[in-house]
């Protein structure tokens, strides 16, 4: 599934509010970075059941004033194209503004859903003057308050009617997606795995122009490699480069099944790429880390623990994700990526019989249960797997809400100690008995 939400619009209508509204996670833990929030303007939200990731467009404008309105109107274009459904945020207190009029007119060409967002409507006094804004000529209009949050829901309920499911067929493969920074090597590396036997390898477009989905048949495995290196566009505004190379990137990876993260041996993991292990994380994506370019690193026999520790002190906690060091170059370990891609697929689509779930985990629990709170002992009578895409596990208990985030990740991490889940997320729930 591919739904991406872009929030467009001029400066200081609200849009960065709206997105922070949008991606607050409920549970804090994947969220607390410090460091990495500042600069991060996608991530995943989600209402009624639905996930999705929202853009900030805003985040990516440029600084100098002359760009200025150059880079919003090419973010617009980029938004049409790539974009499931596009938010046009304006202010109630502004009202129409020439630089709203020029972006409604580049929004009526499109063919993307548009949702015009007034915002700023902190009470219903305001309710008349938004009604100039049905004049730009976009159709319906929503009014809400980025601030308090009011009319969100209603426009929420609105946009969700506009995603796409994925085709059936379309799922019958396994899919990775190789994504990474710039020059981190990928598509020399998709090069040199096409290029080993070309004939047995057959370029399929994708349902977008750029985006190429390649269907490997060899190695033993049958899989399509989407394909991100190849799509790069002319813009005239640099910044925007970011921006559009972020929103395939984002596809590519809620399309995939399995993403293979690839970094700099050199650069090491930038923040740029935490960002896309969490948002791999958050669509509950099999995970897999490529460090390349190790020829150009010098070694001994502890570089490799090195290199791992400092990936895992950044991803933490979900630590549990497998690394590899290739070289393109030097042709090393280039197909295991595939196999590890692969076994993390497996791992990601692993069920597990429910008595042998209780067989394992209820004598640990029994040896160390959740520890008292208030006097109230928690009692967890069985667990079981819950049907879905990546592994979730129930477990059922009196008291629920006793249970505290260490002892999840305690059970996680039990979960991963005796079953094959390596680069796959789990996740687990306690519930009412
Ligand atoms: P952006 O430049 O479009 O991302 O706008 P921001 O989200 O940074 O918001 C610009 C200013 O508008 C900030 O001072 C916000 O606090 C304020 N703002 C955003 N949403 C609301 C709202 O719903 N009501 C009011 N009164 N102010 C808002
Ligand atoms: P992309 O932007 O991620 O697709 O990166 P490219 O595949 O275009 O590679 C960027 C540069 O890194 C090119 O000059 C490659 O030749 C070089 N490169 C790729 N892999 C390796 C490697 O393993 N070792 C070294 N030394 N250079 C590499």
């Amino acid at each position: 599934m591919s739904n991406i939400v872009a929030i467009v619009g001029r400066p200081n209508v609200g849009k960065s509010t709206l997105y922070n509204r949008l991606t607050e996670s409920r549970k804090a833990i994947v969220d607390d970075f410090s460091g990495v929030t500042r600069d991060r303007h996608y991530g995943v939200s989600e209402w009624t059941d639905q996930k999705f990731t929202v853009i900030d467009t805003g985040g990516y404008v440029a600084n100098s004033d002359e760009l200025f309105e150059v880079a919003i109107r090419e973010q617009v274009l980029i938004a049409i194209e790539e974009a499931s459904v596009i938010l046009f945020m304006v202010d109630v207190t502004t009202g129409i503004t020439d630089l709203d009029d020029e972006i409604a007119n580049i929004l009526r060409k499109g063919k993307k859903p548009v949702f015009v967002v007034v915002n700023k409507l902190d009470n219903n006094a305001q309710m008349a003057d938004a009604t100039e804004f049905y004049s730009l000529g976009l159709g319906e209009i929503f009014t809400i308050s980025s601030m308090t949050g009011s009319g969100t829901g209603e426009l929420l309920d609105e946009v969700v009617k506009h995603f796409e499911d994925v085709p059936f067929e379309e799922n019958e493969r396994p899919k990775y997606a190789i994504i990474g920074r710039p020059n981190v090597g990928k598509s020399s590396i998709i090069n040199a795995l096409i290029g080993e036997e070309r004939n047995i390898v057959t370029p399929i477009a994708g349902t977008t122009r750029d985006s190429i989905h390649i269907h490997f048949n060899k190695y033993g495995h049958d899989f399509m490699l989407i394909d991100t290196a190849g799509m790069r566009k002319k813009t005239k505004v640099k910044e925007n480069i970011e921006f559009y190379s972020v929103m395939r990137t984002i596809k590519a990876l809620e399309e995939a099944d399995v993403v293979i993260i690839m970094i700099d041996a050199v650069e090491g993991m930038e923040s740029q790429d935490v960002n896309l292990f969490h948002l791999a994380e958050k669509n509950k994506k099999g995970v897999v880390i490529v460090v390349n370019k190790w020829d150009l690193i010098e070694k001994n026999n502890k570089t490799i623990k090195v290199f791992e520790e400092q990936i895992k002190q950044k991803i933490a906690p979900f630590t549990d994700v497998p690394i590899i060091f290739t070289s393109v170059l030097e042709k090393q370990r280039l197909l295991r990526v595939i196999e590890v891609a692969n076994q993390v697929y497996h791992n990601r689509a692993r069920k597990i019989p429910t008595s042998k779930l209780n067989d394992v985990l209820l004598p640990v629990i029994e040896n160390f249960p959740p520890p008292s709170t208030k006097g109230k002992y928690v009692k967890i009578k069985y667990v079981t797997q819950i049907a879905g895409a990546s592994p979730m596990f129930a477990f059922f208990c009196n008291l629920p809400q006793y249970v505290k985030e260490p002892y999840y990740r305690f059970i996680e991490n039990q979960l991963r100690e005796h079953f094959e889940f390596s680069g796959a997320p789990v996740q687990v729930w306690f519930r009412q008995k």
